[in-house]
């Protein structure tokens, strides 16, 4: 199995798609205020965000809406955006920090009302809990809820007891207790990314699909060039995250593509169901390489995690993925798996996402590097860039632009080994305590 043909991965979600109807190829030469590069959630909502504004947009994907991380990730919402950002106060002051904090629920909060408002069908479910495998890591979750509640953070949380977790969260004896937040869920991502795709299109965005965009001319209106058609734009945006390669290599050059993997079972009997995970909560782990899984509408497992870092894909998914899952429930050693997938991450070096327009040709925006936690944030990446594009200036903009990244050294070639050589060392951290 090819997972990077020219459609849709072999994925659960391809298969439970709604209204999968293609958009044309790019064939002529076109004129906007702004090209997009790139059709999953960072493209597709930059394009909302700017149309919403009265800007002219056209889309340019190089295979189709939601073919990358988009439409393949966990489907795990979850509040927050990178890691620790108190560390960033240096750049962007304790104002700025705050602002970070605020945006991490925020663009939650974003992604609910966009579904809501545009009535896009992605079976959204309320209520996510984080793992914790060690004690050390529950008293870290301790930590976390107290914060969380001096913030006045608007949602239910709730400590669980490692004695609880089985009864309340999931029927598993590996877990040290939990943090449940009911200000995060989860849902189906292709069927966002496609939902928001019309959205895009009923404010006037012209999308192209299988449009790889092959060359960039910069100047004061920049030119993209696709194999048959070219769009002349004022500004462009770049949102091709693990997928950008040499399109821009100073670009690519700060994110290390790493792969995750899910696999998902038959649909299981309510009654089992209900037995692993009884809220039908969206859970994940805190593991190097962790577990994120969560049940389906049709009630399958979707098991996710083992992040590869070689650069090289495992060749059955299924078969390396399968003993991860039965970890957690060795109830499921009968249970068939009916889809394998996989996609990349953008891996950064300090895990915020990276956001801001090319020093050279400042008419040229980009956001990419989430880190394996996404989905909230492109979307209040995009709204930053909608902001910034038609206003000419944006507070948050501003703040996330002014966090610096770092290019890892090496090029494509020893990207992959140096996070594989990174991960390794933080895997022996963690057996060794
Ligand atoms: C397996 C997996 C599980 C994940 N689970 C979660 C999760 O549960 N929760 C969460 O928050 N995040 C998760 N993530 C991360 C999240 O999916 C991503 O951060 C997010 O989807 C990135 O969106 P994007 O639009 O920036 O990139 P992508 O969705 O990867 O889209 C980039 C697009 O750019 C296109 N492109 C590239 N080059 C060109 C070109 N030259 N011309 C035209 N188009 C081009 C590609 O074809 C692609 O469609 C997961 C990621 C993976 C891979």
């Amino acid at each position: 199995m090819n997972q990077y043909t020219q459609e849709h991965t072999h994925s659960y979600y391809a298969a439970s798609a709604h209204g999968l109807a293609p958009f044309p190829t790019l064939t002529e030469d076109l004129v906007a205020d702004v090209c997009v590069i790139g059709g999953g959630f960072t493209g597709v909502n930059t394009a909302i965000e700017l149309a919403q504004r009265g800007l002219s947009v056209i889309l340019l994907e190089a295979r189709r809406i939601g073919w990358g991380a988009s439409g393949r990730n966990g489907g795990q919402l979850i509040r927050g955006i990178g890691h620790d950002v108190s560390g960033f106060a240096r750049y962007v002051g304790a104002e700025g920090v705050r602002y970070m904090e605020r945006a991490g629920g925020e663009s939650v909060e974003l992604v609910g009302r966009r579904i809501r408002e545009n009535n896009i069908d992605c079976d959204l479910r309320w209520g996510f809990c984080e793992l914790a495998n060690t004690p050390a890591q529950y008293a870290g979750l301790k930590a976390e809820h107290a914060q969380l509640i001096e913030s006045g953070y608007a949602h239910e949380t709730r400590l669980v007891e490692p004695g609880q977790i089985s009864q309340q969260v999931v029927n598993s004896d590996l877990y040290a207790g939990g943090l449940i937040d009911m200000g995060s869920g989860h849902l189906h991502p292709l069927n966002l990314v496609l939902g928001e795709a019309q959205l895009a299109q009923s404010l006037g965005v012209r999308i192209f699909e299988q449009s790889p965009v092959l060359e960039l001319v910069h100047g004061s209106t920049v030119q993209v060039r696709c194999a048959a058609g070219t769009v002349r734009a004022g500004s462009l945006v770049l949102g091709c995250n693990a997928h950008l390669e040499e399109l821009e290599p100073k670009l690519s050059g700060k994110v290390l593509p790493a792969g995750s993997y899910i696999i998902a079972t038959e649909p299981l009997s309510p009654e089992l169901a209900a037995q692993l995970i009884p809220h039908n909560l969206a859970l994940c782990d805190q593991k190097v390489g962790l577990d994120y899984y969560r049940l389906s509408a049709d009630r399958r497992l979707l098991f996710g995690g083992a992040c590869h870092y070689s650069g090289r894909d495992p060749r059955d998914i299924a078969a390396y993925m399968r003993p991860q899952m039965l970890k957690v429930f060795p109830q499921l050693a009968a249970v068939r798996i009916d889809y394998q997938w996989g996609g990349k991450i953008g891996i950064t070096a300090n895990r915020f996402p990276q956001v801001g327009r090319l020093g050279q040709h400042p008419n040229v925006y980009y956001a990419q590097g989430y880190s394996g936690h996404g989905l909230n944030v492109t979307h209040w990446c995009a709204k930053l860039l909608g902001e910034a594009i038609h206003a000419g200036h944006s507070q948050g903009f501003d703040v996330f632009s002014a966090v610096p990244h770092m290019t890892f050294p090496g090029g494509r070639a020893l990207r992959s080994p140096l996070l594989a050589l990174g991960m390794l060392w933080y895997r022996m951290r963690e057996v060794l305590g």
